[in-house]
Parts: structure tokens; C-alpha cells; sequence
């Protein structure tokens, strides 16, 4: 643990003291703000690791999905590249290169939070622009917004169905840097959708307030602008209750409630919200659909069997990844992939035909 992170115990704890519990969205918030801008987490020496850090093959095909979308757009010379959350730039570095065979270069937009991280992404991708939110986006020309493991991070909001009704789950400190979470006191049960409010005692109902205002906001600029968005990540495609608030360090679970700011905390991302607020600006919407479906269908055999004829000596390590990033007992089903793009876009690839 580094001595900041015992520091951010330390700091929750006295803001516990002086002025009562903190709200599970508030722990999450300040836990993760200190582990990304504390170090970089990514890689096999990391925390965990992500499809892009796996194999080129991932961001390669992000960027030839994107030259679709592109070229049957007309290849519009003035447009942005935006990805939320890039970690180390790999991502970006992949696709834009797959993507400048075809003289597609968009500008480049980032939009990172960690200074530990910007530096990184800023050594892999120079030309990329630097945003500490979605705010500062560009309000013209067309958005290709990428979010691979992105919303996972973000805060979520846990209520808790007591014998009263339901509460806010709120945390409070054990002891040393170990917390513990509890329902809180004031009412909550107007937040929680009818259907599911009748529940068994115990339940929880959980919400990302900071990603569907994200995904509200780039949906109107979407709307605006024309473009699309690609969101990857594990998540559920059907509403439904219980904690998905996860905990991992040295890539193995640990305990979420104990020294925050030291492992990484993610939570399911709710697909149908998400998808839902794509469609009150008026978007469509592409998916989800498992991950390894979608990689399938842009032609991560091909990919792969190109890759390993160019390089015979690393085959091995080449099907692995790909077996990796496809199969359903690894990151093939519990990934999904969404696409919502503008209406007057054409759909894109590797969703099917079914696209409402
Ligand atoms: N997309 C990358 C990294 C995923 S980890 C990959 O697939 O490898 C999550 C990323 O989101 C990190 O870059 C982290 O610093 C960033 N992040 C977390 N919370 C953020 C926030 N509120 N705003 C912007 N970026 C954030």
C-alpha cells in the first residue's frame, strides 16, 4: 500500500467523524480518484489487464470498425476521435494506425483524469489532446467516441431494502483502513424503479448517476454533430438487483471496503440505462452483444491467422490471445459491446441485422 493511499483512509475516516457516514458513490469516487492518479495499474506486472493490453488485435479492429463507419459516411475530412478513460494510449495507438492505411486521421481527443496515466497515453499517442472531462469536447464535426472498461470505474450508488424500505447504503469506518457499509437513514424508495421495489429485505438496487449523465450528454452531442459511440465492458443487458461493486489488486479480488484507493473498484455497467438514454436523444442503438460475437465478426480469425503467418515463431501466443478475447469462459460473454450512432449514420458492423 503507498503511504498516500493510507492517507486517503485516514481522510475518509476523519470526514466519517466530523460530519457522519459517506455514501457508497462518494467511496467509490474518492477510491478510485487516488488508485488511477496514484500509479498505472494496467498489465500482467499490474492490478489487471484489459483487451487492448492483451493483443494489437483489439484496437485493430476498433480502428478498421471506425474506417467503416468512415467511408460509408463519405470520409468526412473534419472529425474527432474521442476516447474516455484511455489508460495507456494502446487502444488508440492501434486503432489510428489500422486507421491511416486509409488516410483516415482524425483529431485526437482524450478524456483522462490521472496525471500518472495523461502521460503514458501522451508518449503513445502525441497528437492526442488532453480533457479532464467531457465537457471541453470539441462542438463541431463528427465524434467516434471509444470507451473500452471506462464506465466500470465510475462511481455507483448502492440503496438497500431494510424492513423500513429502502435506504442508501452508506459507509462507515471498522477499523484502521478497513470500512464497512450500512443502510443509511433517510427514505429512498422513489428512486427505485416500481417494478423492482418489491423485493426480498436485503436487496440492493444499484445506479450509476456519473455514467448515464455522461452518456446523456455525448448522446445529445451524437445528435448534433453526427458520429457514434463504442462502449466495451462487463455489464448486464437486463435490469436487476444485487452489488456488482467489485474489488481487484494483483489480479485477484479483495475486499472493496478495505484500503481504498489501493485495489481497483469497478461495478457492472447497466447496459439497458446506458442504452436508454442514447435513445431519448433520439439515437439508435446497436446491441449489446458479446464481445467475442462482435470481434468474430470484424474478423479476428482473419486477423489473427494474417498475424501469425507474418510472425511463425509467435502463433501460439497469437491464438492464445485471441482465445482469450473471444472464448465465453474468458472475456468473450461477460464483455459486451454496444454501438448508438446517429440516425444519420449507416448501422455499423458486427451487430447482426436485429438494429432497432
Ligand atoms: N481503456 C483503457 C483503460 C481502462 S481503466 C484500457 O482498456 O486499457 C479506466 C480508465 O479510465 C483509466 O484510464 C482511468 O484513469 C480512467 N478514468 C477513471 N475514472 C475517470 C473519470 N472520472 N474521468 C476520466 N477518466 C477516468
Amino acid at each position: 500500500m503507498s503511504p498516500d493511499a493510507g492517507q486517503l483512509a485516514l481522510r475518509l475516516a476523519k470526514q466519517i467523524e466530523g460530519s457522519g457516514p459517506i455514501s457508497v458513490a462518494e467511496y467509490m469516487r474518492a477510491a478510485n480518484s487516488e488508485y488511477y492518479g496514484s500509479g498505472d495499474p494496467l498489465g500482467v506486472d499490474g492490478d489487471f489487464i484489459t483487451a487492448p493490453e492483451i493483443s494489437q488485435m483489439f484496437g485493430e479492429l476498433v480502428g478498421m470498425w471506425l474506417t467503416d463507419i468512415w467511408l460509408r459516411q463519405n470520409s468526412p475530412a473534419y472529425c474527432h476521435y474521442v476516447e474516455l478513460g484511455p489508460g495507456r494510449g494502446t487502444l488508440a495507438s492501434d486503432a489510428l494506425r489500422a486507421m491511416a492505411r486509409f488516410e483516415f486521421a482524425p483529431n485526437v481527443h482524450f478524456v483522462e483524469t490521472s496525471e500518472v496515466l495523461r502521460a503514458t497515453q501522451s508518449g503513445h499517442v502525441p497528437q492526442a489532446q488532453l480533457h479532464d472531462s467531457i465537457d471541453s469536447l470539441p462542438t463541431d464535426g463528427p465524434l467516434l467516441v471509444i470507451a473500452n472498461e471506462f464506465f466500470d470505474a465510475l462511481p455507483v450508488r448502492q440503496l438497500i431494502l431494510t424492513h423500513a424500505g429502502w435506504r442508501e447504503r452508506v459507509v462507515v469506518r471498522d477499523r484502521g483502513t478497513r470500512f464497512a457499509a450500512m443502510p443509511g437513514s433517510s427514505a429512498m424508495d422513489a428512486a427505485v424503479p416500481e417494478a423492482l421495489r418489491n423485493a426480498p429485505v436485503g436487496s440492493i438496487f444499484e445506479s450509476s448517476p456519473d455514467s448515464t449523465g455522461i452518456m446523456y450528454e455525448l448522446a445529445a452531442r451524437i445528435a448534433t454533430q453526427g458520429g457514434v459511440m463504442l462502449i466495451v465492458d462487463y455489464g448486464y443487458a437486463q435490469p436487476g438487483l444485487g452489488s456488482t461493486l467489485q474489488a481487484v489488486k494483483a489480479h485477484q479480488p479483495t475486499d472493496p471496503f478495505t484500503d481504498p484507493g489501493t485495489c481497483d473498484l469497478t461495478a457492472h455497467v447497466n447496459f439497458v440505462e446506458l442504452g436508454n438514454m442514447a435513445r431519448m436523444r433520439e439515437l439508435h442503438v446497436a446491441g449489446p452483444t458479446a464481445q467475442g460475437v462482435w470481434l468474430s465478426a470484424l474478423g479476428i480469425n482473419q486477423r489473427a491467422a494474417m498475424l501469425a503467418e507474418a510472425s511463425p515463431e509467435r502463433v501460439e501466443e497469437i491464438n492464445a490471445a485471441r482465445d482469450r478475447l473471444t472464448k465465453a469462459d474468458e472475456m468473450g460473454t461477460l464483455f459486451k459491446v454496444m454501438a448508438v450512432y446517429s440516425t444519420e449514420w449507416a448501422a455499423p458492423e458486427g451487430f447482426g441485422n436485429p438494429v432497432e
